[in-house]
């Protein structure tokens, strides 16, 4: 049986992904049985120039991880739509926008500053700074990437065929996507285009952790100020901030099985537009709910206050495929 032809292209990551892939153990014997890395930068010394010399639609498999954010990713989405028959978006990244996509908020000149500058483990007393054309000491030039406008998923800039999400995805799904590629080489046959290799359902659905009738909570903590969790009980009537209703299942329940609320690296369930105001509009309408007659809004608006970095906690994934992104991004192009 021919080994199916793989390239694995790497945009804004961290590579974690390529580690998670990794990870698979034996399985990754495998890999190695169904795949031939055709492209994969991270594992060998694979150039742009490998990739280009492949005939058009040559590449039977193409994962991407990482988000668009540079001028280079977005070529690079472009050459593995162009040569892979099927495209997987791998990782939160890829899907959404990840981290990577925290950037589009609308930072001005001191963040840039206290990142270059002030942070105290910054040691840079020339005061270097990115630059977009560096001179080499031969006089040539070298240009860099372009920054784009805004960062954000895969499918934001090409067609898409399958999407694996987690930071980075975890092993079981991993082993899915092994499967399906085995499928795929015995049968000639793939699931249905745009399937998501997750769960369907809710985190909630597969935590385990015991819900009250009525959800309410009165202040809320970090794990670390909480004096003892109760391990079988939900989190957030504990007072600690759990993206858990809002996020596809299919991790295993990680965090929370360790007493830590979930982040939503799994992205929205399908039924879900807007992963971070979802969360918002959930836990605005517990709060306090058993109480709430007798407070004052300052009262409940110290309590809200109290939840750090309110957008890198509720869209830490999933900025770059928001609406408020979305509708800042529309607003600046004005
Ligand atoms: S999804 Fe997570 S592990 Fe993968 S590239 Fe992004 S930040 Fe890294
Ligand atoms: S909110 Fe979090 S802790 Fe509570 S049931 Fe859902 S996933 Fe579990
Ligand atoms: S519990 Fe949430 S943050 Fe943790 S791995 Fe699962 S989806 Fe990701």
């Amino acid at each position: 049986m021919a080994k199916l032809k793989t390239a694995i292209v790497l945009g804004a990551t961290c590579a974690g992904c390529d580690v998670a892939i990794l990870d698979l153990n034996e399985k990754i014997f495998e890999v190695d049985d169904l795949c031939e890395f055709v492209f994969w930068p991270t594992a060998m010394d694979f150039k742009i120039d490998d990739l280009l010399a492949l005939e058009d639609g040559e590449v039977d498999i193409g994962i991407y991880h990482g988000a668009i954010r540079t001028s280079e990713d977005l070529e690079m989405a472009e050459i593995l739509r162009k040569k892979a028959k099927v495209v997987v978006a791998f990782g939160a990244c890829a899907n959404f926008g990840g981290i990577p996509s925290l950037d589009n908020l609308p930072y001005d000149q001191s963040l840039f500053d206290l990142v270059y500058e002030q942070v105290p483990s910054m040691d840079n007393p020339q005061g270097t700074v990115p630059l977009e054309i560096i001179e080499l000491k031969s006089g040539d030039e070298l240009t860099l990437p372009k920054m784009l406008k805004d960062a954000g998923a895969l499918n934001s800039v090409i067609d898409v065929d399958y999407y694996v999400p987690g930071c980075p995805p975890m092993v079981p799904l991993i082993e899915k996507v092994v499967d399906v590629l085995k499928k795929f080489s015995e049968t000639g046959t793939l699931p249905p285009k745009g399937t998501v290799i997750a769960g369907e359902g809710t985190l909630c659905e597969e935590c385990g952790r015991e819900k009250p009738e009525q959800i309410s909570y009165h202040a809320f903590f970090s794990p670390q100020e909480t004096k003892k969790i109760d391990p079988d009980k939900c989190l957030i009537p504990q007072g600690i901030i759990c993206m858990g209703p809002a996020t596809r299942s299919g991790c295993g329940a990680l965090c929370t099985k360790m007493n830590v609320g979930c982040r939503g690296c799994m992205g929205p369930t399908v039924k879900v537009k807007d992963h971070g105001l979802k969360m918002i509009s959930a836990l605005t309408s517990l709060l306090e709910v058993d109480t709430e007659e007798g407070m004052t809004e300052e009262q409940l608006e110290k309590i809200v206050q109290r939840i750090p970095d309110p957008l890198g906690t509720f869209y830490r994934f999933t900025y770059g495929s928001s609406l408020i992104s979305k509708l800042h991004s529309d607003k600046e192009d004005k």
